[in-house]
């Protein structure tokens, strides 16, 4: 990996071309594990799962109701049915329905062999064993053929994909019961800065508690990462070097937070060049211009902004993706669309901006935004507020009330 952006003169890259070399530097991580079905939530099903069985299974009732023959009805006129006895769900109907006769049958419960119709119970009329269907009885309904959820044999679900709730329920309902997922990908994360105090000490003057340590152990909550806390290093060179190199032998990711500016005890991507690689360090936007990108040994290295609020934009727009990629997840983009906002904004062209927004619609169901307030990398407080990211483009030059603009809507975790 080349360093092609360290000079100022040289034009930021653009949030595009840095996933583009993203995309590219990146590899997934080699090695899966079987996991019970229950332990699999969330995990990137690595090998495609097919169905041992049909589902259904039998030929079941989609309605509470009578199982009759269509054979025994009669084409507009009423008719009855001699009652021969019950299918439960779970407890089938045992004998074979004769010509004549009907069963009454409970949503799920096996249809008798015989039968092809299921009518719904508040459409017959019941005196005691014999069953009165109405003129415009209708064959052939309300019956679950086997297979037709399912074939047995088919592909239930294509790897590589990221089990969701429903993805487990449908692996449990041919009975699967264990899954070949990635193995989970190893990150390291820590804070850099003198000032930072942890939770639970006093604050001395000139410190800050460390809140970006806290966020990022929440944007990791994802069970394809296995994650390790390894706390606050401060603004001393050796320290770092030290850190990183001894985190990038046991780990696939390191992610830090501070000192990747340019300021005097900003060290992140010097030492980074010296134990490492740097792929690139400086992206067009805002707020989250100095994010060092790079690779130490066989490890991948995010160095992002200390400002709360670019850490957190720079994780989601720059790093979530690249981690999904390096985990084996399909890629994917997040919801965009247009909104009407409400609100003046300021911008001045040169970066794209990641404004915080507060998304509703109107009484006619249009979407509208209005600015979640002051719009400081440190100002935290209007991000949790906030509910979206309202995306300007590079070149925009400020919006006016009643413009349309790009919005964003967060991830549940944000
Ligand atoms: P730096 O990139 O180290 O120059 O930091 C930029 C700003 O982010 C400074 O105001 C830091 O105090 C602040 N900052 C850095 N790390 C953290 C952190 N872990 N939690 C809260 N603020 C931080
Ligand atoms: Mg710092």
């Amino acid at each position: 990996m080349i360093d092609t952006c360290s000079h100022e003169s040289r034009p930021l890259l653009s949030i595009e071309d840095a996933l583009d070399r993203i995309k590219v530097a990146v590899n997934t991580v080699v090695g899966t594990e079987k996991l019970s079905l229950n332990n699999a939530l969330g995990r990137v099903l690595a090998e495609s799962v097919y169905s041992p069985i049909n589902i259904p299974y039998d030929r079941n009732a989609a309605m509470d109701g009578y199982a009759f023959a269509s054979c025994d009805r009669v084409d507009g006129q009423v008719f009855t049915l001699g009652l021969a006895g019950t299918s439960w769900a779970g407890r089938p109907f045992e004998g074979a329905l004769q010509p004549g006769q009907c069963v009454r049958i409970f949503t799920g419960a096996v249809v008798p062999k015989e039968a092809d119709s299921v009518i719904m119970q508040e459409q017959v009329q019941v005196r005691q064993q014999t069953i009165h269907f109405p003129i415009d009885t209708r064959a052939l309904q309300n019956i679950r053929e086997i297979g037709e959820d399912v074939k047995q044999g088919a592909c239930l679900i294509a790897q590589p994909k990221k089990l969701t709730a429903v993805d487990l329920g449908l692996l449990a309902s041919p009975g699967i019961d264990r899954v070949t997922v990635k193995r989970q990908l190893k990150i390291a994360y820590f804070s850099t800065g003198d000032e930072l105090t942890a939770l639970g000490q006093p604050l001395e003057p000139g410190k800050i508690y460390d809140s970006n340590r806290m966020m990022l152990g929440g944007l990791l909550a994802d069970p394809c990462y296995s994650v390790v806390d390894l706390g606050v290093i401060p603004d001393n060179k050796q320290l770092l070097e030290d850190s990183f190199i001894k985190a990038s032998k046991n780990v696939d990711v390191i992610i830090t937070t501070g000192g990747a500016s340019v300021g005097e005890a900003d060290y992140v991507k010097e030492i980074l060049q010296s134990c490492g690689e740097v792929n690139f360090w400086k992206i067009a936007i805002k707020p989250g211009k100095p994010l060092a990108f790079g690779k130490i040994g066989m490890c991948y290295f995010f160095g992002l902004p200390g400002n709360p609020v670019a850490v957190v934009v720079t994780f989601q727009q720059i790093v979530a993706p690249a981690l999904r990629q390096l985990s084996g997840a399909p890629p994917s983009k997040p919801l965009r669309f247009t909104a009407t906002c409400t609100t003046a904004l300021k911008k001045a062209p040169g970066r794209q901006e990641y404004q915080r927004g507060i998304l509703s619609q109107n009484d006619c169901g249009e979407f509208i935004v209005v600015s979640a307030g002051r719009q400081g990398s440190n100002i935290l407080s209007s991000m949790s507020q906030s509910g979206c990211y309202i995306v300007l483009p590079k070149e925009c030059n400020g919006v006016q009330a009643g413009d349309r603009v790009i919005v964003e809507p967060f991830s549940l975790l944000i």
